[in-house]
């Protein structure tokens, strides 16, 4: 029996989307390639509410983030973390010999401007890194808050990690002054795995020009000239069939369902979620910065989360489990991408039968 998947990635995906994924091949030289990865680039512009290029990467979103930090710090990166997905990216720094400093806040706890602003005021830095919706403990940064305190230090680039939360939460990229938004396939957006997407100002085009040691696959200053000289084609060979479905799916989003409903949506599912979680756990983030795309919960009850997965897989559903050191502490709602209130209801209704809960 399939599983409806409510983890923070791979997502359910519709079955008209999967079925653009089986569409017949063509060239990634041809015009009709050119014409489907401009369209793909204008409406993601829409979707992350930027001016700026949109770079399309066939890896998962890790490939961006390190492609991002490796490009566009010259001097020092300060990265911000509230969780795994945060040091994620202090670990991608350093593997590839580029200087950072880890600046790391208690799990459940959000980074905060004064934070940010206290790091900038050293001068030490011209790239700060922050994970907006961190998936390990279900907290969302004030990334536009952290945006205005970036603002005021004019050589800093900034670089957010949405792989899950963009296309399911409004994320202004060009009002909170974010140089590269990078996000997923796999989560919000309703896609299978396979392709990363970024916004890249031309504040950070400039900052990688001055970085000598880019990489090859990953260099984003190369991907961006490349689109430019070749109208919108990629120096390697793409994932055409996640093209076409991510064609089809945005203008879903855009046209069909519309991104605010898509976004109040996503809103509705996280408040019935955080309620049933307070009525019989508790959250375990700071309510301040919940998340709008899962929910992280307080196993205070202490129940056995895979005896609860287990018994869940035999009625079709599957949830996660808490995120490395917080495995059986907590456990993990997602409510993203194309998923639907009446799941979600079903979901919580199913999880009281099990655990005897009323
Ligand atoms: C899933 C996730 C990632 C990793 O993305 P991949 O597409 O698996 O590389 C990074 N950051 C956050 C916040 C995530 O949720």
């Amino acid at each position: 029996m399939h599983k409806k998947l409510f983890i923070p990635g791979p997502v359910e995906v519709k079955p008209d989307v999967l079925e653009q994924m089986a569409r017949p091949m063509i060239g990634h030289r041809s015009k009709e390639a050119s014409e489907l990865q401009r369209r793909i680039s204008n409406n993601l512009r829409k979707v992350f509410f930027t001016e700026s290029e949109i770079l399309l990467s066939t890896t998962s979103g890790s490939g961006l983030m390190e492609g991002a930090i490796r490009c566009c710090t010259a001097k020092k990166a300060a990265v911000f973390s509230v969780g795994a997905f945060g040091k994620r990216w202090y670990e991608m720094a350093t593997s590839n010999n580029v200087s950072a400093d880890l600046f790391e806040v208690e799990m459940g706890k959000a980074v905060t401007p004064e934070m940010v602003d206290k790091v900038l005021k050293t001068g030490n830095y011209d790239l700060v890194a922050v994970t907006h919706n961190e998936t390990s403990t279900g907290v969302m940064n004030p990334i536009d808050k952290i945006g205005e305190v970036i603002k005021k230090y004019s050589d800093i680039i900034f670089i957010v990690d949405t792989v899950s939360s963009a296309a399911g939460t409004k994320i202004e990229v060009d009002k909170c002054g974010i140089d590269i938004c990078i996000t997923s396939t796999q989560k919000a957006i309703g896609l299978p795995p396979g392709m990363a997407i970024c916004t890249f100002s031309n504040k950070a085009k400039e900052r990688a020009e001055k970085v000598p040691n880019r990489g090859f696959y990953l260099d984003l200053l190369s991907l961006y000239k490349y689109i430019q000289k070749k109208d919108y084609q990629y120096p390697s060979t793409p994932s055409i069939s996640h093209m076409y479905a991510l064609d089809y799916q945005l203008d879903y989003i855009l046209n069909k369902e519309g991104l605010e409903n898509r976004f109040a949506r996503h809103l509705e599912m996280a408040k019935v979620v955080r309620e049933w979680a307070k009525k019989y756990f508790e959250l375990f983030p700071d309510e301040n910065y919940l998340s709008n795309t899962l929910t992280t919960v307080k196993n205070n009850r202490e129940i056995d989360v895979s005896f609860l997965n287990k018994e869940l897989a035999k009625r079709g559903f599957q949830i996660s489990n808490g995120y490395g050191s917080l495995k059986d502490k907590t456990f993990r709602i997602a409510h993203m991408a194309d998923c639907k209130m009446e799941e979600i209801q079903e979901l919580l209704i199913n999880i009281n039968d099990i655990l005897g809960l009323e």
